[in-house]
């Protein structure tokens, strides 16, 4: 149902977090018009009269949640081995439930960084934003940029056997097919373009420690979609591939597993971005180990998660931009929150934590105007827990409340978000 527009509510707000300072707000009223916040009341401050009030379960109240590195299309189980066997309306049903399971989660928008199967990300956006299913608001990449063989290819399928085109939509060879690219994932509908710039964990015969797609090539990439006004994200593990991402001009450096200092200093110097999904190498390491995963992903899997979780301490003390992102979609979308309190145990206050997953991450996709703090005029997206967050950050596993756009997110049983 879309929104009423004029409807006013007006939701008491026990403790409000100011993201900015990591300072609560005691007693404040959060009023909202629709789908947005017109205003954040002050204690004693006057409210409308017409303003219907509104208390949420969960006195302890967040911005809504946004993971800058997810994928909401397809099987988890496949984790990142394209499935070839399923269909791309398999594809999209799958998505249906992840963006359910990611809204429950707390995580009212995404950024979907690649699904293989071009543009079912556009069509779960798209049909999120009708009203038809519940999920988060969406950036979607439409289809990865990578290089023939590389770390965005299905790989796997007998040598004499066709892939068909919507597969291979992002594979380019040299700049101008990359331009090409970008001006059809735009005109399909992309809201950001992801390139694979090194290879990759779950992609077979790729290594993340090579670079797969040239610094000139990313350029190409970087220069055709600011064309569009859009943003490259870039997958990058090894050291080298970062670096040539930075230079060329990315907005963010996706993993980044085996960053160095130098790679940490053009960071901050650049300001570019750092989405670094330091969970996930547990879940691989154990789910791999229990379903027999190749001998191959698993050791790239040890070469890059501890080196990343290294690289993550150095950044939060110089000071880098970290959005936080998690490759949702490798493990349940159910339990996107676990990385924040990996993300203090590596050395980000809790405040930090949530900061990255609101007010940074929205500035990395360029929507702080829009999602990453409770204020007038943002959308009126809101998670609340049962208790002080900034005490027990895995409380942000459990909300006790979610709002998207001023409505209330009927909940559900998340099961076990444990992990
Ligand atoms: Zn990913």
């Amino acid at each position: 149902m879309a929104p009423d527009g004029h409807r006013r509510r007006l939701i008491t707000a026990p403790h409000l977090l100011d993201v900015a300072t990591g300072a609560w707000l005691d007693d404040h009223r959060i009023l909202v018009a629709g789908d947005r916040i017109e205003a954040v009341l002050r204690p004693g401050e006057p409210a409308p009269a017409d303003a219907r009030p509104l208390a949420l379960r969960g006195d302890w109240i967040v911005p809504g949640l946004i993971d800058c590195h997810s994928h909401q299309i397809g099987e988890m189980e496949y984790a990142g081995i394209p499935a070839i066997d399923a269909s791309p309306a398999q594809e999209a049903m799958s998505g249906v439930r992840n963006a359910r399971d990611t809204l429950r989660a707390g995580f009212t928008t995404v950024r979907d960084v690649g699904t293989f199967w071009a543009f079912v990300d556009v069509a779960l956006r798209d049909a999120i934003d009708a009203g038809w299913t519940p999920g988060p608001r969406m950036q979607c990449a439409g289809a990865y940029i990578t290089c023939p063989g590389g770390g965005g290819e299905v790989t796997g399928e007998a040598p004499t056997m066709g892939l068909p085109d919507g597969l291979r939509f992002g594979v380019v060879r040299d700049a101008d097919e990359v331009r090409a690219r970008v001006r059809s994932l735009v005109a399909g509908g992309a809201d950001v373009i992801k390139c694979i710039v090194t290879g990759a964990v779950l992609t077979r015969g790729t290594d993340p420690g090579q670079v797969e797609l040239p610094e000139a090539l990313v350029r190409a990439a970087v220069e055709e979609a600011a064309a569009h006004g859009r943003f490259v994200a870039a997958h990058a593990h090894g050291t080298e591939g970062i670096k040539a991402a930075i230079r060329a001009g990315v907005r963010s450096i996706e993993h980044g597993s085996l960053i160095d200092d130098e790679g940490i200093a053009m960071l901050l110097d650049t300001g570019t971005y750092w989405v670094a999904d330091v969970y996930d190498g547990d879940w691989i390491a154990e789910e791999g180990r229990r379903s027999g995963w190749p001998a191959e992903t698993m050791a790239k899997n040890d070469a890059t998660t501890q080196a990343q979780r290294d690289g993550f301490s150095k950044a939060v003390a110089a000071g880098v931009r970290l959005a936080f992102g998690t490759d949702s979609g490798v493990y349940p979308h159910r339990m996107v929150a676990i990385q924040l309190g990996y993300q203090v145990r590596l050395g980000q206050t809790p405040a930090e934590a949530i900061r990255s997953a609101t007010m940074t991450a929205a500035e990395c996709l360029g929507w702080e105007d829009r999602v990453g703090s409770v204020a007038a005029g943002r959308f009126a997206d809101l998670v609340a827990v049962e208790v002080d967050p900034l005490s027990e950050i895995d409380v942000l596993r459990r909300p006790a409340s979610v709002m998207k756009g001023g409505e209330l997110v009927v909940l559900g049983d998340l099961g076990d978000v444990s992990g």
